[in-house]
This record gives structure tokens, sequence and C-alpha cells, in this order.
């Protein structure tokens, strides 16, 4: 399986800095920003730096240095953002065509501040 990378979707934009983000968070490897249109009180989108489509993209490719740095970023994020330790969040990625992924570089939701809901409409 081979993942083909669009350089021009709108993440691989803001991490050139041609459009701006609200950054939450940057280290090494990853970049954290609040959501454009927040579906929750808390809604941040984790992203790494490298040109890795989706979830299982980053999870199959990525270097252990990168999943170690995105993943130490997340729990400084929930810290910041004030959900864990205390109330809670979810973390949703979507993936592909049956997750509705519609940014086509791999980010995770944390979102929070609020009682969530069911985790899917059935
Ligand atoms: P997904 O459907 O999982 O690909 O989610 C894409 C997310 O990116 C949506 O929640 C959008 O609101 C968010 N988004 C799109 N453009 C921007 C942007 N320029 N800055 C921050 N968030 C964005």
């Amino acid at each position: 399986m081979t993942y083909s990378y669009d350089p021009q979707n709108i993440f691989a934009r803001i991490l050139r800095g041609e459009i701006p983000n609200k950054t939450v968070l940057e280290t090494v490897h990853t970049l954290a920003f609040h959501d454009i249109n927040p579906a929750a009180p808390v809604h941040v989108l984790v992203i790494p730096k490298g040109p890795y489509v989706t979830f299982d993209h980053f999870a199959a490719e990525a270097s252990e240095e990168e999943i170690v740095d995105f993943h130490r970023a997340c729990a400084q994020i929930f810290q910041m953002v004030g959900v864990a330790p205390g109330g809670g969040f979810r973390a949703i990625t979507n993936s592909g065509a049956d997750g509705m992924q519609e940014v086509p570089h791999y980010h995770l939701h944390i979102l929070g501040g609020r009682v969530m809901g069911p985790l899917v409409v059935r």
C-alpha cells in the first residue's frame, strides 16, 4: 500500500506558514492549533509536521521519534486546555472516505469542555 500526499492541502499550507493558525503548541515534529469551526468549547487539532495522509499512514510509516513526539505533545495539550486530568475529552481521527476525512493530512481532534454525547450516529 502506498499513500499519496497532496502538498496543497490546507494543513500543509498552515505548516508552510501560508495560512495563519491559532497555535496551542509546537514541538519539533508536531503542531497543535484551534479548529477554525469548533464543535465543542475545546476543539484542538494535533498534526504531525511530516507528510502523512491518515492515522494508518502515520502509524505505519512515521519514525519512532515522530510518534513519541506526537503523543507527548498530546499529553501536554490535554493539560494546557484543561481537559485531563479533569473532565475528560474525546479524541477522534477521521480516515479516508468512510471516515469522512475532509483534510488529507493526519490530524487528531481533541474535543472537550462539555459532555460529548454518543460516540457515533447509528
Ligand atoms: P476532518 O473532517 O476530520 O478532516 O476535519 C477537518 C477539520 O479541519 C474540520 O474540523 C475543520 O473545521 C478544520 N479546519 C479546516 N480548515 C482549517 C483551518 N484553516 N484552521 C483550523 N482548522 C481548520
